[in-house]
């Protein structure tokens, strides 16, 4: 993937967490995102397996891009 601010290809690797990786609008004392306010998960663990994302970085510009 190229960087969409300096145009450097990206290193892929990935995001993981043994708790559920969110999107939310706002930081929460609980990790649970709100769906009807537009917030979602992520990532969530498994049984046996973190939680884990596919993710790109550019080191250039210190920026993650994150699929969901
Ligand atoms: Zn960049």
């Amino acid at each position: 993937m190229i960087c969409p601010i300096c145009g450097t290809e990206m290193e892929q690797g990935v995001i993981e967490s043994a708790e559920a990786i969110n999107f939310l609008m706002t930081e929460q004392f609980i990790n649970k995102p709100d769906e009807a306010n537009g917030e979602f998960s992520l990532a969530r663990p498994g049984m046996v397996k973190r939680a884990v994302k596919e993710a790109f970085v550019c080191r250039n510009c210190r920026k993650v891009i994150i699929d969901f």
